[in-house]
């Protein structure tokens, strides 16, 4: 038997066809076109699905069920996506819509939850039961895995690691409150303070790397500056780092899983922004040993698909 994953983004949709042991055997991908109305989503959701079936020569019979992965926060047990800023959703019942064009088990989470799902099952996580997948991007995203499965919380809504606070009173964070991991952690907030930062040192190396214009940095900018022995660059990076490594340790001292999993474009630095986090966290962690493994997602954005397949497995 075969699955299907779907990756529900705000730009793509990816699906594919996934192995009984998470391997991606086919995919496709079509513009969401989000700002249309969600039926209509819905059904390109679900017509991907049937194309993606008769591409890959199966019949309807040799499939499980349907995996979506959406943002937002999902009601799991009956698969709605109760609100997504991102898609425009509010009370979308996806199961509902989808069993409209297509005819089997349809299982709804959120993107972060699925994409830690893929790296257990067959990314970088898969020695491990438990697992935490933390992705960096505009925010910071996390999914917890205890013992294989999901951790969403009783009401499929946990998982916010990017709104944990690390500094009381600190940055103000679109959630209300201050001081959340990811006003500090996240790549927008490096890009922020890289910029800040450029600024005020006009001689940085990082001006040259964005022509003179700061509104083109991204978060790879501070990288290749101290590449080059800037020490602007140098400064963002190791402040990034340390408040990076702080929310992971908390992180690691209430779960202590066998792996977190770092994804997301910054993770692109591999052992540049690991190493240094992984000798913190040796420093900081609880009961001074780290035991968990500091590792690079290796899935990339197949992450979403395989885990979104997989949550009809065993179901
Ligand atoms: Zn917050």
């Amino acid at each position: 038997m075969c699955y299907i994953g779907v990756d529900l983004g705000g730009t793509n949709i990816a699906a594919g066809l996934v192995s009984e042991d998470g391997k991606i055997l086919y995919k496709k991908s079509i513009p969401t076109g989000k700002e249309r109305e969600n039926e209509y989503i819905i059904k390109d959701i679900a017509l991907l699905c049937k194309d993606i079936i008769e591409k890959s020569e199966k019949n309807i019979k040799d499939i499980k069920s349907i995996g979506i992965g959406s943002p937002g926060q999902p009601d799991v047990a009956n698969g709605i996506i109760l609100y997504s800023c991102n898609l425009g959703f509010r009370n979308v019942n996806i199961k509902k819509e989808m069993n409209k064009y297509i005819d089997l088990p349809i299982f709804i989470d959120n993107d972060a939850n699925c994409a830690a799902l893929g790296e257990s099952v067959s990314g970088a996580a898969a020695k491990f039961s438990d697992s935490v997948t933390v992705t960096i991007g505009t925010g910071i995203g996390g999914g917890i895995i205890i013992n294989n499965k999901i951790f969403g919380g009783t009401y499929f809504g946990g998982a916010e690691i990017g709104h944990m606070v690390i500094k009381t009173g600190g940055r103000k964070c679109q959630c209300g409150r201050n001081g959340c991991w990811e006003t500090y952690s996240s790549a927008t907030a490096l890009i922020n303070d890289t910029k800040q930062a450029a600024e005020k040192n006009n001689e940085s190396a990082i001006y040259r790397l964005v022509n003179g214009d700061l509104s083109k940095i991204t978060a790879k900018t501070p990288f290749d500056a101290l590449l080059e022995g800037d020490e602007t660059a140098k400064k963002v990076i190791d402040e990034y780092i340390i408040n990076f490594a702080e929310g992971l340790t908390n992180i690691i001292n209430i779960f202590q899983p066998g792996a977190v999993v770092i994804g997301g474009g910054v993770s692109a630095q591999g052992e540049k922004l690991l190493a240094p986090i992984r000798k913190i966290a040796s420093k900081i962690v609880y009961g001074g040993e780290l035991k968990t493994l500091i590792v690079q997602a290796s899935l990339g954005n197949d992450a979403g698909i395989v885990g979104a397949a997989m949550l009809g497995k065993g179901v």
